[in-house]
């Protein structure tokens, strides 16, 4: 490839480029691109020049010379260096109103990089471009002589990428597990997503980055390392913040789980403010994660749960709900989401229900922030839980968001190293939030891959997310509704997200699985942590497919004519 692309050439670029048929070819060619790149001072790599919203680092720095702008850019990732390169040789050596003009979005088309980029390298391209027009709109609005490029430069966080089922292939590459095969060479079909979902390469990268390049303990030492880990733990704490449309970094503990958060709250809250008489709300649709904690709690403190029963259409009774709130009402405690049925229950108003008693909420969140961010200050719930797990960071870490003042009323739960001001031969004064209930060493490189896997939700959008849950649910549903002696568990489907739960009349559902794993489709059975609710629903297991953002319409139907098989194969 020649020595640097300018933007004569840039047709020719673009003709070669449309010419590349694989996705390898493509990458080839952009770090081939990224090679052209004259050598960039290392003075410039710095916070000031620094893109903001790219996953790898990536600087550009404006030159002006009273007509035009010229550029210069790098990065430490080859295949961005060539998106760089791209971008240069539209950029540099314009004016600002032909850098503003330039109709970038129809030239991405194009060349195909809507399809062919991942949404994490997308949206770090756009950042790109924002950044090189922000320049240009600087010159061309003199009238703000306090312009800053970098002034409410953001993440933007629901990029034009389309449907997610036609880019579904460069979602999967960020996946490696999804590449392995079962033992007959069948490709495997995950679909076991609400028991635990998949990491995608960030992801990874992130965790063997603390090992491999600056692990130490957090909040203690001052040497390099210390501090760096530090500094990467609490940017996941900013991460989660964002995420939840919390307050403040203060609110998010993070622990090892959802239960363990709902242990925590069971415990610092709940033995500290529940007595004889009172009474706790959950409803029958509830984990064991978000029962058992209470059951125990009940029997420390003597006060008594009750039931808010699932209607026939597998939704929540919220009238019933309404009417059995009361001044003994101290605390509700609601799933946002169903790991079984799918069903998205209104916590905003059952949070607002419950607060005209004076009743505390807690919501688990753990099916919730899977499919994107969520807010805590608009569902107004004094505590949200949740796991690192299920939503593509590690397992090991999750969740316990507090309303400030609640979490500062509250005495710390588990005692150790952090979670104190002083200790003396007498006693011990408790450090402020949240290092008060982060007692000992905490997970820490599973606390800094929450990072890069909320930015990952973040790039895709939680609407995006959502319609291709439906997409795929909603074909599984139709699927299954064709085969005899199915009996599906579900509320409607612009009312849930993609898990659906089944049981098949006269076969067990362990039969049902084993099946469908020999094909390589690994759904669950069981009862999903849900024994109340299939007790409800009559039933003493279910089969559960749950898609995620990387499952594609073949493995639904893979799936749906995998069950009709092996209900044929075991009625014989
Ligand atoms: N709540 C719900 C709704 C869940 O689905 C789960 C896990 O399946 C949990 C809580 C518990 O999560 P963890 O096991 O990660 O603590």
């Amino acid at each position: 490839m020649d020595a640097h692309v300018t933007y004569a050439d840039l047709s020719e670029l673009q003709d070669e480029f449309i010419e590349l048929e694989t996705a390898d070819e493509r990458i080839q060619f952009l770090i081939e691109l990224g090679q052209t790149l004259p050598a960039f001072p290392d003075k410039f790599c710095t916070e000031e020049f620094r893109v903001v919203g790219c996953q790898s680092m990536v600087w550009i720095v404006p030159k002006w010379d009273g007509e035009q702008f010229h550029f210069q850019a790098s990065s430490d990732a080859p295949m961005v260096r060539g998106l760089v390169a791209l971008l240069l040789s539209i950029y540099s050596g314009k004016e600002p109103a032909v850098i503003s003009a330039f109709p970038i979005e129809s030239l991405l088309e194009k060349l195909h990089l809507k399809s062919f980029l991942s949404p994490l390298r997308s949206n770090g391209l756009h950042s790109m471009i924002r950044q090189i027009r922000q320049y240009a709109e600087s010159k061309q609005s003199a009238s703000d002589p306090h312009f800053s490029p970098k002034r409410d430069l953001q993440l933007d966080r629901a990029q034009d990428l389309g449907p997610l089922h036609l880019r579904i292939e460069s979602i999967r590459a960020d996946f490696p597990i999804l590449k392995v095969q079962n033992e007959s060479g069948v490709p495997i079909a995950y679909l076991d997503n609400a028991a635990s979902s998949q990491r995608p390469q960030s992801v990874i990268d992130s965790i063997s980055d603390v090992f491999s390049g600056h692990y130490a303990n957090v909040h203690r030492s001052g040497h390099e390392w210390a501090v760096a880990t530090t500094e990467k733990l609490e940017a996941s704490r900013e991460a989660v913040r964002r995420f939840i449309h919390a307050s403040k970094c203060e609110e998010i503990i993070f622990t090892a789980g959802a239960t363990a958060s709902i242990n925590l709250i069971a415990f610092a809250w709940g033995d500290a403010n529940l007595k004889s008489g009172d009474e706790i709300l959950i409803s029958e649709m509830e984990h064991h994660s978000n029962i058992v904690p209470w059951q125990q709690l009940c029997q420390r403190r003597g006060c008594t749960i009750r039931w808010v029963p699932v209607r026939a259409d597998y939704t929540l009774d919220f009238e019933r709900f309404e009417s059995m709130l009361s001044n003994k009402t101290k605390l509700v405690a609601i799933t946002a989401v169903s790991n079984v049925l799918g069903t998205i229950n209104p916590v905003r108003q059952m949070a607002a229900a419950a607060h005209a008693y004076g009743a505390t909420v807690v919501v688990d969140a753990a099916q919730a922030t899977p499919h994107g961010s969520i807010d805590v200050r608009e569902w107004d719930a004094d505590f949200v839980v949740f796991s690192g797990h299920k939503m593509l960071a590690s397992s090991g870490v999750g969740v316990c968001y507090g309303k400030r003042s609640l979490l500062e009323s509250m005495p710390p739960w588990q005692g150790g190293g952090s979670m104190i001001k002083s200790v003396t031969f007498d006693g011990f004064s408790a450090a402020g939030l949240p290092h008060k209930f982060e007692a000992g060493t905490p997970p820490i490189a599973e606390i800094i891959s929450m990072k890069p896997a909320i930015e990952y939700l973040e790039a895709i959008g939680h609407d995006r997310l959502m319609e291709h849950e439906r997409l795929l649910v909603g074909r599984a549903i139709a699927g299954l509704a064709k085969l005899d002696r199915v009996q599906m568990y579900s509320p409607a489907l612009d009312n849930k997200c993609g898990v659906i739960s089944f049981s098949v009349e006269g076969i067990h559902g362990e039969e049902i699985a084993r099946v469908l794993d020999s094909r390589g489709i690994a759904i669950r059975v069981g009862h999903h942590c849900a024994m109340p609710l299939h007790s409800r629903l009559g039933v003493s297991v279910t089969c559960r497919a749950s898609f995620y953002l990387y499952n594609t319409t073949d493995e639904v139907s893979r799936f749906v004519e995998s069950v009709g098989n092996a209900i044929r194969l075991l009625s014989r």
